[in-house]
């Protein structure tokens, strides 16, 4: 019913020889007739190459954030608009590095959002807790406060045209990965969430976890009914690795 989804979040990584070895060797590794989507984040300064290595479109892009303005006067700042004139598809917005690094509350977060969709690009929304609020037992009320922000501003028929990604930030970068029952406690309880303003919608948003996949760990995760695919930072850089977890992807559709 959902279509899988694999995003590939490359964060400050890569170079211009760097990016075009990787984007080769995964065009070379994807099979056309994986019934999933695939998408690399690279940075903003090489998302117009990887558009033009990506010719064929199998393989989509997205930026890994937006600014909330349409435009205007916003020095080093980039927009949506800009984003799809350079045929990026999505954007990520509210990954947790940009929340704690650079202090985007649930409100910026929001706008990001809109912004996204009024610019023509999908946002992949990053909602997840740390690991003192797991531990506190607090895992349901912030990724239910980090959605009912988005829903709060713009209702929920954003979600129509957006994909979800659940990312315990404990498990980003770590090593540690949320357990397949873990993650799919969290996937049922923000599907339900968002289910409670449109039933239909949230039977068909994604819901991709992030947090340490690998290709030794997707199978399991994607195995679970609510989860639909994974935002996969480290080894998305590693066009083996990324293949493994699409494959994964795709037996699971
Ligand atoms: C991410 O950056 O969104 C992410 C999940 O990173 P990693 O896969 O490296 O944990």
């Amino acid at each position: 019913m959902r279509r899988p989804m694999v995003a590939g979040n490359w964060k400050m990584h890569g170079s211009q020889a760097t990016n075009q070895a990787l984007l080769a060797e995964l065009e070379g590794h994807v099979r056309p007739d994986w019934p999933i989507d695939i998408a690399v984040f690279p940075p903003y300064v090489y998302l117009a190459d990887a558009v033009r290595a990506l010719e064929d479109g199998r393989i989509q892009v997205g930026a890994q954030d937006v600014c909330a303005e349409a435009g205007g006067a916003f020095t080093g700042q980039v927009g949506a608009s800009m984003l799809k004139d350079v045929g990026c598809s999505y954007a990520i917005v509210g990954h947790s590095e940009r929340r704690r690094w650079y202090h985007e509350d649930d409100t910026l977060v929001a706008r990001k959002f809109a912004a996204a969709l009024a610019g023509g690009l999908k946002p992949v929304l990053c909602v997840g807790e740390t690991l003192e609020e797991r531990e506190a037992r607090q895992t349901e009320s912030v990724v239910a406060r980090q959605v009912d922000a988005v829903i709060a501003m713009h209702g929920v028929g954003g979600f129509a045209d957006a994909v979800l990604a659940y990312e315990p930030v404990w498990a980003i970068g770590t090593g540690r990965t949320a357990s397949p029952a873990q993650a799919q406690e969290v996937h049922a309880f923000l599907r339900s969430r968002i289910g409670a303003h449109d039933a239909k919608m949230a039977a068909r948003l994604r819901i991709l976890y992030g947090g340490s996949v690998k290709a030794g760990n997707a199978a399991e995760l994607f195995a679970m009914p609510d989860v639909d695919g994974g935002l996969v930072g480290g080894a998305s850089l590693s066009a083996d690795e990324f293949r493994q977890i699409c494959a994964a992807a795709a037996v699971h559709h």
